[in-house]
């Protein structure tokens, strides 16, 4: 297992290169690593992954961020997700100074919280009840156990390279940071918790089947991505989604559609709006708060009628449903809800010209890549032969780290921050405009060529 720290993961080849521009963030890193684990408060923003120290940030405004050094970048991280109208937007400003002054936390209902609930209900098409909570990990958390409430049975399958959060028993097999780094399940999880979770490869509905002919009555949730985001972008096969439907109908089991990633990205009403396929619970997060520590959990009213007061099944917390993260959360989706379909368009075309001009700029390196898209998330994979198709974690597993960390290196030289591993998503945003875009391409054609 490759636990090494700053260095270590899928490469070595570094941002050597780049070091002397970057002094203030190396010695910020140096400052953090003496106090916190890696120097971060969460793995991937490490570097590990692609070697050599991590960018700091003093600043972002729309699509860009500045370093501690003063050195500028065309983002793509955009806090891995939540920030889909860029850095700092207006309205997402003015509702945070406005909710600010009237006082950031009662532990008493506050109305954000229902204008939020009703925004939710009204875009996602399965959504009728749901529960705020803080991140994306207590959301599937807390709708697996739901499920088991709901259910009374107490396995769950999940798809290998999926991520939903560092639940013990869903960090099994699981993709992000877990699968960069290359820790499949987490010591510290018990074999016994472990045990409840059956994995299936992503896109196999024939595994699913036979996972759920394993287990006969013992299935609480079948649990997915329904636009995989942690193995690299893996898009749904055609009949997959709806395939799952079906076999959980048949079985009695909750299908739990992860959409922490893919809610409000790619498309106002998330993967299930996109696919037309209606889970029975749905988790969601980034996006739904603005850029600030929101999520949620929610679906048909009979289930969710099951959680604590209405319900035996408890869960509970000080900071749910947060002021500032409701204001956050609500002005977003306004913005997104007032102008869904431009917006929604100009995401489409900003994040085609992108992937567009990548392959381009890959194929005149002579540098082999697939880029897979959905919307405005992509990710560009350094397969042997240019366009293979990757459709589960085997496939996006068996593609270049060492070529990828050289690409990461040459784009962050020239100015282009992108998430640093391989198994991420890039994220386009509202504000990524023409120019912005034209920069990242300039700078993948020198760095494509780094990277053959
Ligand atoms: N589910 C999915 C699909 C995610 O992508 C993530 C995080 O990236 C999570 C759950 C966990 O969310 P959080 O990091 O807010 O705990």
């Amino acid at each position: 297992m490759s636990k090494s720290k700053g260095s270590g993961g899928d490469a070595s080849t570094a941002t050597a290169s780049a070091a002397p521009t970057l002094a203030k963030s190396i010695e910020a890193h140096e400052r953090a690593k003496r106090v916190m684990p890696g120097g971060v408060s969460s793995p991937v923003r490490s570097f590990a992954a692609v070697g050599g120290s991590p960018v700091t940030v003093r600043e972002g405004r729309g699509c860009r961020v500045t370093d501690l050094d003063g050195r500028s970048y065309v983002d793509y991280v955009m806090s891995y997700g939540p920030l889909i109208l860029g850095h700092q937007p207006e309205a997402v400003a003015a509702s945070l100074s406005k909710a600010l002054g009237r006082g950031w936390t009662f532990g008493m209902p506050t109305p954000g919280e229902t204008a939020l609930a009703e925004a939710v209900v009204d875009a996602v098409p399965s959504v009728q009840v749901l529960r705020m909570v803080n991140s994306g990990t207590e959301a599937a958390m807390s709708a697996i156990r739901l499920a088991r409430g709901y259910t009374g049975r107490s396995k769950v399958i999940k798809c290998v390279g999926c991520y939903h959060g560092h639940v013990d028993g869903l960090l099994v097999e699981a993709g992000s940071g877990a699968a960069s780094l290359g820790v499949p399940s987490s010591p510290g999880v018990p074999a016994s918790v472990a045990g409840e979770t059956v994995t299936v490869p992503y896109n196999d509905l024939e595994a699913v089947k036979q996972a759920f002919e394993a287990y006969p009555d013992q299935v609480a949730a079948m649990a997915v991505e329904p636009v995989a985001g942690n193995m690299g972008l893996v898009p749904p096969a055609e009949g997959y989604l709806s395939g799952l439907r079906e076999t959980c109908d048949r079985h009695g089991a909750v299908l739990l559609f992860d959409e922490v990633m893919s809610g409000f990205r790619v498309a106002y009403g998330g993967a299930q709006d996109l696919y037309g396929v209606t889970p029975d619970l749905t988790c969601l997060g980034k996006v739904v708060g603005g850029g600030l520590p929101c999520a949620a959990y929610g679906g048909r009213e009979d289930v969710m009628r099951h959680v604590a007061p209405d319900g035996p099944v408890y869960q509970a917390g000080t900071l749910s449903g947060n002021p500032l993260a409701m204001a956050a959360g609500l002005a977003t989706l306004e913005q997104l809800r007032d102008a869904e379909l431009a917006h929604y368009a100009d995401l489409e075309g900003a994040g085609e010209q992108l992937a567009d001009g990548l392959r381009e700029a890959a194929a005149s390196a002579g540098c082999p890549v697939t880029v897979q898209r959905v919307g405005s998330m992509l990710t560009v994979f350094f397969t042997e032969e240019a366009g293979a198709k990757v459709t589960d974690f085997a496939s996006a597993a068996a593609t270049s780290g060492e070529r990828f960390a050289a690409f990461f290196a040459g784009m962050l030289q020239r100015g282009v921050m992108i998430p640093p591993a391989r198994f991420e998503c890039w994220f386009v945003s509202t504000a990524h405009d023409a120019d912005a875009i034209g920069e990242t391409l300039a700078a993948a054609r020198e760095a494509f060529a780094e990277a053959v």
